[in-house]
């Protein structure tokens, strides 16, 4: 059943959210070559706690394993989501998706940047503005009286026109209490199919898009998704509310991309 959330909840999704972009923004901060994933997630724990919030992903239940044993999840290059932190050194030329959630005042953030390591090559550049681009030309189809396809449609037909593959086993969510929630909003779907879009629909839409093919396989470790070709696959998403006939994006990379391009 999907939940539509007030005004009043919206706003404290919101907080929620600002938080997790606060908490991306000082990753951006320390990304470069020699820093672990491992460290990114420590950083990330410590500034959640230190906001009087809890990391959602910390002890998320698997279908198919044991709990998430970190506070984000780190995915290098060909590795798509829910990569685990470790302590290998990001290397120049490397990218890490890094997914954020937060838990604040009993609601959810939900928000993923690709961040580049060092010096791109133009390929991989294109791969990351590309997939960005994908998350707002859909989040632009998340307005009243629109359907849930039409968001998958508008990221698809995007990436398509690159050769880029769309992954179809994760899809986005419905987000409130709960970080996962009714509906589930595919990258890919039939322009007017699936659920109407309604005022107080509160969503996380996120893209994972590969360079190559879009088959990706389970990690030993039963967490990490893997593209099956190896290419490399970017991730980014927001969270959204759709209220007053707009939409409304409750997370932020304004000051992310700010440090990104000092950086680079
Ligand atoms: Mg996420
Ligand atoms: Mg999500």
């Amino acid at each position: 059943m999907i939940t539509l959330k007030t005004d009043d909840e919206i706003e404290l999704l919101r907080a929620a959210n600002l938080l997790v972009s606060a908490t991306l923004t000082e990753i951006a901060k320390i990304v470069r070559p020699g820093v672990t994933t491992r460290q990114i997630d420590a950083l990330a724990e410590q500034f959640i706690r230190d906001h009087g919030a809890t990391p959602t992903f910390k002890g998320f239940p698997s279908s198919f394993g044991g709990p998430f044993p970190s506070s984000v999840c780190t995915s290098v290059n060909e590795v798509v989501v829910h990569g685990i932190p470790n302590d290998r050194e990001l290397v120049d030329g490397d990218i890490v998706s890094v997914d954020c959630g937060t838990c604040l005042n009993g609601f959810c953030g939900d928000s993923c940047y690709t961040f580049c390591v060092g010096e791109v090559s133009a390929e991989v550049k294109q791969l990351l503005r590309v997939t960005k681009e994908s998350l707002y030309k859909g989040i632009e189809q998340a307005i009243p009286g629109h359907r849930i396809g039409d968001i998958g449609d508008a990221v698809e037909s995007h990436v398509y026109k690159y050769g880029y593959g769309v992954v179809r086993e994760l899809t986005g969510h419905g987000i409130g209490h709960e970080m996962h929630e009714e509906p589930q909003v595919p990258n890919y779907g039939k322009r007017g199919s699936g659920k109407l879009i309604k005022n107080g629909l509160c969503i996380a839409i996120e893209p994972m898009i590969t360079m190559g093919k879009r088959n990706i396989a389970l990690l030993p470790d039963r967490w990490g998704f893997i593209t099956c070709d190896r290419k490399p696959a970017a991730h980014f998403e927001h969270t959204i509310a759709v209220h007053h006939g707009k939409v409304d994006i409750l997370s932020s990379f304004c000051q992310i991309e700010e440090i990104e391009n000092q950086k680079y």
